[in-house]
């Protein structure tokens, strides 16, 4: 069986070197490059496994995938870089998995477009933590039968864009199955500034950054008499790899853009 030839771009960062190492050691795949620009021209084994690996850093997607055709790229990067780097993947007929969170609707409109122009698959999913996609299902049922409900997502200090990917594809789930906005009640009188939050179809969403988490959700639901609570917590980033390498196996068998790793959850 042929391996599935990978490059991860945003290789230096947190998730990238556990996403490399994760496609180093799986016998189907093979990792065959990396992008990050402040890494260009390194030895990726020198700076991500510390054990040289014959295998150069990139600057740029298009670079890498004319010095060493993969089948997939895998991008965690930013939000201000994910884009060039699908279109350059997708303009040269490179799938991708995108993990990079901050896309806008206008962005994956344009995602789908270059698909579909192109004739090749994207997977982008917000969360590849399998517990997450249970939460966010689950927490999609509960919408239906609660009037009250808020998200709240607390990330590392790091994370540059709020609310995370994960809360709003949540709060986008559980609105999308009740059809009618939750209830959002307002105080009367402010005595501080933002205090309530965001607000997405009636539904609550806070953000919270510190050190000492990854990436944790809790979403509470209120009706009479009671609520529910659905809660996730990441407790390191590996949580994120067996869905990462479960969408490299099996993007080139899709068609066009495929927005979270249910689909996959629910075929393999
Ligand atoms: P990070 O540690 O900042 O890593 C990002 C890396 O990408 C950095 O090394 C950065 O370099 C590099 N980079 C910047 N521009 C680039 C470009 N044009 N091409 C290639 N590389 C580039 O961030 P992280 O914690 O790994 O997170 C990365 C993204 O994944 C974020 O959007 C985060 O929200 C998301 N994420 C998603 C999931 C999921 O399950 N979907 C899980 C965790 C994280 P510089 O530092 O020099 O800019």
């Amino acid at each position: 069986m042929e391996q599935i030839r990978a490059i991860v771009s945003g290789i230096g960062g947190r998730m990238g070197r556990l996403v490399a190492e994760g496609v180093r050691a799986a016998p189907d795949l093979l990792l065959v490059g990396g992008v990050d620009p402040a890494f260009a021209g390194s030895d990726i084994g020198d700076k991500i496994f510390g054990q040289r690996s014959g295998l150069r850093v990139d600057g740029d997607v298009g670079s890498a995938i004319g010095r060493v055709t993969p089948h997939v790229m895998v991008d965690f990067t930013a939000p201000g870089a994910v884009m060039e780097n699908l279109r350059q993947a997708l303009t040269r007929r490179v799938a991708c998995v995108v993990g990079t969170t901050g896309l806008s609707g206008g962005d994956l409109e344009e995602v789908a477009r270059l698909c579909q122009e192109n004739a090749t698959p994207a997977l982008v999913a917000p969360n590849f933590s399998v517990a997450a996609c249970l939460m966010m299902r689950f927490a999609a049922e509960a919408a239906v039968r609660f009037e009250y409900a808020q998200v709240m997502e607390f990330h590392h200090a790091g994370k540059k864009d709020a609310p995370s990917g994960t809360a709003l594809a949540t709060a986008e789930r559980m609105a999308r199955g009740r059809g009618t906005e939750m209830a959002f009640p307002q105080p009367e009188r402010f005595t501080l500034d933002g205090v309530m939050g965001g607000r997405f179809s009636g539904i609550g969403v806070h953000a919270a950054r510190m050190d000492g988490v990854v990436a944790d959700q809790r979403v509470v639901f209120g009706g009479p008499g009671e609520t529910l609570t659905i809660e996730h917590r990441t407790t390191s980033r590996e949580c994120f790899i067996p869905g990462v390498l479960l969408a490299v196996r099996h993007v080139l068998k899709e068609e066009g853009l495929v927005f979270g790793l249910e689909k996959l959850l629910e075929a393999y």
